[in-house]
């Protein structure tokens, strides 16, 4: 499944423009698994095939890390096997290198959401120790009034499993039916069952930072590419 054309290989290995990649194969220059190919449609597997161009064997170089923010719509679900076929995030992420999200996001959550192939900033923002802020604004069935802060913030056990989350913090928004939660954690569902223990319902709850990262300009179902400063700021 990572098979890609022959011109787009080459051209990743440095060899040739896509173009003269093509012209390659066409004058008989390029061997896929020791056969010379003239078809320049034909697809090769970066990690299968062998290609050899000129009598020469080139190895394609690491993809470059790319790192993006995603604003991710409800109901677009955050991994990759589904087998009801519902929409996914990487559906929306038209890149050639192969990302991946960074944590996860209920299907029914809206909000940011990190991608990328840096397997090892991924690894570290994952780690439990890692401690990133993820801040969410539930919309509450009911009014939360001031008297819960405490209880919602104080590190409570929760109704289901009994699991104990750590303290976090909490603001009350304007009438009441909002509340901004800060949490280092990510436990399953996390943020909508700490407000279940209180009774409350969340309709509807959007992840408006992580790691400081805010949607921003981008509108549901968009991304962007990380600055550099911003990459720089999560490792
Ligand atoms: N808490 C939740 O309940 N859902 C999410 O997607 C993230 C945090």
């Amino acid at each position: 499944d990572d098979e890609v054309r022959i011109n787009r290989y080459l051209a990743s290995c440095g060899i040739a423009s896509r173009r003269a990649a093509d012209q390659l194969v066409l004058d008989g220059r390029v061997m896929v698994n020791g056969t010379v190919i003239t078809t320049p449609g034909i697809k090769v597997s970066p990690t299968r095939d062998e290609v050899i161009v000129d009598g020469e064997k080139f190895a394609q170089p690491e993809h470059r890390k790319v790192y993006i923010l995603f604003n991710k719509p409800r109901n677009v679900i955050t991994t990759n096997s589904d087998e009801k076929n519902r929409e996914m995030v990487l559906d929306f992420i038209d890149v050639e290198e192969r990302v991946f999200p960074v944590g996860r996001l209920d299907r029914k959550t809206t909000g940011v959401i990190l991608l990328t192939n840096d397997g090892t900033l991924a690894h570290k923002l994952m780690h439990p120790s890692s401690n990133v802020k993820k801040e969410y604004i539930a919309e509450l069935s009911e009014k939360f009034t001031p008297n819960l802060l405490p209880q919602l913030t104080g590190g409570m056990r929760l109704k289901d499993t009994g699991e104990k989350v750590s303290p976090c913090r909490a603001k009350i928004l304007e009438d009441g039916m909002q509340v901004l939660v800060s949490i280092h954690e990510g436990k399953n569902h996390q943020v909508r069952r700490m407000f279940e223990t209180l009774g409350f319902e969340v309709k509807r709850l959007e992840r408006v930072a992580y790691a400081g990262l805010l949607a921003g300009e981008l509108r549901r179902g968009e991304w962007r590419y990380l600055s550099r400063n911003e990459v720089q700021a999560l490792y």
